[in-house]
């Protein structure tokens, strides 16, 4: 054999040197972050290089790619750690999990199986979850990517469980085109679920909502009646808590009484709003009512839960329902009653649909141990505060208009001028939304409430204060002025 430089460092003293320098600089970059503008337009230059740089044949070593990371990549994220972005619905982060994030990667662990502690450890944080969550101690739970794996893992649970025929054998051919139900308002992870399941598209029976937003049960009663006329075959209800358009969060015991009535799983996509679970707070409380009898929910721990990307759960009310659906036999995976394969784990390769998994556990175990939930809490429940004091400011401000309810942490509103038509506030709001992304001011994102351009405000990050706030409504009101003025 030649001898090959090492994969390793070839020298660990200069590679700890390099190293330490890597965390002290990165450490400062996440202190200094409030400083920064929230976010920064790449210059045509580093677009370039990213775009054209040839395959590297032979490598310039470890200290020139961290360099090419600090002047090609850092600068130009999409900007979710900074204080004033609340675009979308997106998390920040901590120094802590971040630091989780790169003790995980150095053990390195398959936790996909094995007899080992990383598997308890997963194990225990979703035994947690499942308990904050109102879940029986028979529950089971994953950890996934994010909020669309969870649901849509969740998904192809109810059709395993309710089908009505063996789906896993048979197929979705074996029986009547399956109906999922869900409002107009539910996350594009359901039409994108239907057709990666195979049900299609129009399997999703979008309902009507309310004028809160939040889905018309009766209505969805009414469909589901008529689609069993029409020889379909209705197997889910989807409930939201928290939807991404307006933090609306449909009535879920009304929905779980619907599910059992029809005998329908009950699935609720909690994204974020699940999360409210942890906060003492009235209007955290009133969202998640009903939650505690769905038969599955799926929530991300990257957005509400503060964590990196990228980490959500799906939680099932039986562990079985998991197994049901994913579990395989494969020779080269067989139990044993000792050594690495012995049973003394919890096997998450059938609870999912990826073999090989990630230690993400650690960084949700590490900070709900050094921080505790109920601190956790204390910053969702200010968080939801926070959109509050918006909507205030909102509705203080006559050239200001609230498009939208303030249920939990969403605030939806536009700049208004008298004389402009609804086509005219449009583009301006949505040139107020893009100068305000442009200027590095703070980052809300858009969207349409009932024909009307609003600028959406997401809040999920602990890094936002008060004054953040007083700074989003100036620069919007400086804008709008200016804007309309031409
Ligand atoms: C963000 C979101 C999702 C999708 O979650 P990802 O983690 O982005 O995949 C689903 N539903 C709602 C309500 C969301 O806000």
């Amino acid at each position: 054999m030649t001898d090959l430089p090492p994969i390793d460092p070839a020298n660990w003293d200069e590679y700890r040197a390099l190293a330490h320098r890597m965390l002290d600089e990165s450490l400062d970059y996440l202190r200094d972050v409030r400083a920064r503008p929230t976010w920064t337009k790449m210059p045509d230059a580093v677009r370039r290089t990213l775009a054209d740089t040839a395959i590297p044949r032979s490598g310039r070593g470890d200290a020139a790619a961290y360099d090419d990371f600090l002047e090609l990549v850092r600068p130009y994220p999409n900007g979710n750690i900074h204080p004033r972005f609340w675009g979308w619905v997106m998390g920040t982060g901590s120094p802590q999990s971040a630091m989780a994030d790169f003790l995980s990667a150095v053990v390195n662990p398959n936790v996909g199986g094995f007899d080992q502690a990383p598997v308890l450890v997963e194990q225990q944080v979703v035994r947690w979850y499942a308990e904050l969550m109102g879940f029986p101690a028979t529950a089971g739970g994953i950890l996934v990517s994010g909020g669309t794996m969870a649901n849509v893992l969740g998904l192809a649970v109810a059709r395993t469980a309710r089908a009505g025929w063996d789906v896993r054998t048979e197929g979705l051919r074996a029986g009547p085109a399956l109906t999922v139900y869900g409002s107009t308002e539910t996350h594009g992870w359901l039409k994108k679920s239907c057709e990666f399941l195979g049900l299609g598209e129009t399997a999703f029976r979008r309902v009507p909502v309310r004028d809160d937003f939040t889905v018309d049960v009766p209505a969805m009663a009414a469909m589901i009646a008529e689609d069993r006329a029409a020889g379909l075959r209705p197997f889910c209800v989807i409930g939201t808590v928290g939807t991404v358009q307006t933090g609306a969060s449909d009535d879920l015991v009304a929905l779980a009484d619907l599910a059992t009535r029809e005998s329908l799983w009950f699935h609720v996509d909690g994204a974020f709003g699940a999360m409210a679970a942890l906060a003492p707070h009235e209007a955290a409380r009133a969202a998640v009512r009903g939650m505690d009898r769905a038969d599955s929910v799926a929530f991300d721990l990257h957005k509400w839960g503060y964590l990196p990307f990228d980490v959500a759960v799906l939680l099932t009310r039986e562990d079985k329902a998991l197994t049901d659906t994913f579990a395989m036999q494969a020779a080269y995976l067989a139990a044993e009653a000792r050594g690495l394969m012995s049973t003394g784990g919890i096997h998450f390769a059938d609870r999912g649909i990826e073999l090989t998994r990630s230690f993400k556990a650690l960084k949700v175990w590490m900070t709900m141990r050094a921080q505790g939930t109920d601190l956790l809490g204390q910053h969702i429940a200010r968080n939801i505060d926070q959109a509050a004091y918006l909507a205030t400011l909102v509705r203080a401000e006559p050239e200001l208009e609230l498009l939208a309810p303030v249920p939990l942490n969403l605030v939806n509103f536009r700049y208004v001028a008298p004389g402009h038509s609804a086509e005219q506030l449009n583009a301006l709001n949505k040139e107020i939304l893009v100068r305000l992304q442009e200027d590095g001011v703070a980052v809300p994102s858009g969207t349409t409430i009932r024909g009307a351009f609003s600028i959406r405000v997401a809040i999920t990050n602990h890094r936002s204060r008060e004054d953040d706030f007083d700074a989003l409504v100036a620069g919007v009101l400086r804008l709008g002025r200016e804007l309309a003025r031409r």
